[in-house]
């Protein structure tokens, strides 16, 4: 899997590695779709490849190189098992349903207990860490405390503050951004993409390579984000009678409400970039002569993330969270 952007942080790793400075903890940090999972993926195979477990000939040439910036030769046994996620050295956890629980760190610890089946590095990647609940974070903070030297632990979150300070005090972070749209059309170019696509694509993607390869291989994917962000813009031009309807119905509907909440930042960042006088990442962005100030757009950002980020924490009652946002608007 290719690295898209981050080659700041990707270099941070590489070196770390070389000079066997790496850390057995990491918290990467950093919205959803960024590569935060890519990265953390390509770091333990390069950690375990075979054919040179020290890898690192291949320094950064501050040039956007696929095959560089790759972990590991990517041809041995381990490279292609861990690329393929069937490697008995690599383990991922989610949640189950809204939390991640303590069996599942439970299990986290019993599968590190045992020595590497055929690598140097065993390794769990931990994803949306911040689902796990209290018992699960209290358990898993006795592995921090207690790290074996032949594991690796990536704990992958958008929401740090959700962790206890005695996590966070036992990681390295890790911070990742979105990456420039430019490299993002780079990517897209070495695809059989129309030229066409590959600007919505990168466009709708917002600085997320994980989205927009979602885009590119998922062509209803693709429609359903532009008519997502199509309706919020319309949105503007209606009654309030009319914008209570419509997420009356969006919140009946089995949509996933993050997918369409980050639309909407996405929307509203967008108008942000107008006002301040730089040009619009969408041309919808300026095509209903929305002119909101710039406090109130503002105001409009914070309560999007606001119920973001309580959706992912709590049971918040959807059509109500998404008609004060209406209010706003
Ligand atoms: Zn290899």
């Amino acid at each position: 899997m290719a690295i898209i952007g981050h080659q700041k942080q990707w270099q941070f790793l590489r070196k770390s590695a070389e000079l066997n400075r790496f850390n057995h903890a990491y918290l990467f940090w950093g919205q959803s779709h960024l590569g935060k999972r890519v990265i953390a993926k390509e770091f333990v195979r390069l950690l375990n490849c075979q054919e040179d477990p020290r890898h690192f000939s291949n320094s950064s040439s501050g040039q956007t190189n696929f095959t560089k910036s790759s972990g590991g030769c990517q041809k041995c046994w381990s490279c292609q098992a861990f690329q393929r996620e069937i490697h008995p050295d690599l383990i991922f956890i989610k949640s189950e349903g809204k939390e991640i629980k303590i069996s599942q760190i439970r299990h986290l610890q019993y599968f590190l207990s045992f020595r590497p089946h055929s690598s140097l590095f065993k390794a769990v990647v931990l994803e949306e860490a911040e689902r796990m609940n209290s018992e699960a974070q209290s358990c898993l903070l006795k592995t921090l405390e207690e790290p074996s030297k032949n594991s690796l632990l990536f704990l992958l979150t958008e929401h740090p503050r959700m962790l206890l300070p005695t996590i966070l005090s036992r990681v390295q972070t890790i911070k990742f951004f979105p990456v420039p749209k430019s490299e993002i059309k780079d990517y897209l170019k070495t695809h059989k993409i129309s030229s066409s696509n590959i600007e919505l694509i990168s466009s709708l993607s917002f600085g997320r390579p994980g989205l927009a390869l979602e885009f590119s291989k998922n062509p209803e994917k693709l429609e359903k984000a532009y008519k997502t962000i199509k309706e919020i813009a319309e949105m503007s031009q209606l009654e309030l009678a009319d914008r209570f309807q419509y997420v009356k119905t969006l919140a009946s509907q089995e949509h996933d409400p993050k997918e369409i909440l980050e639309s909407w930042l996405r929307y509203f960042r967008d108008i942000l970039r107008i006002k301040i006088g730089l040009p619009p990442e969408l041309e919808i962005s300026s095509s209903f002569g929305y002119n909101p100030s710039i406090p109130q757009i503002k105001q409009i950002i914070n309560s999007i993330e606001k119920i973001n980020f309580l959706i992912s924490s709590t049971n918040v009652n959807l059509k109500l969270a998404l008609e004060q946002i209406m209010l706003k608007i």
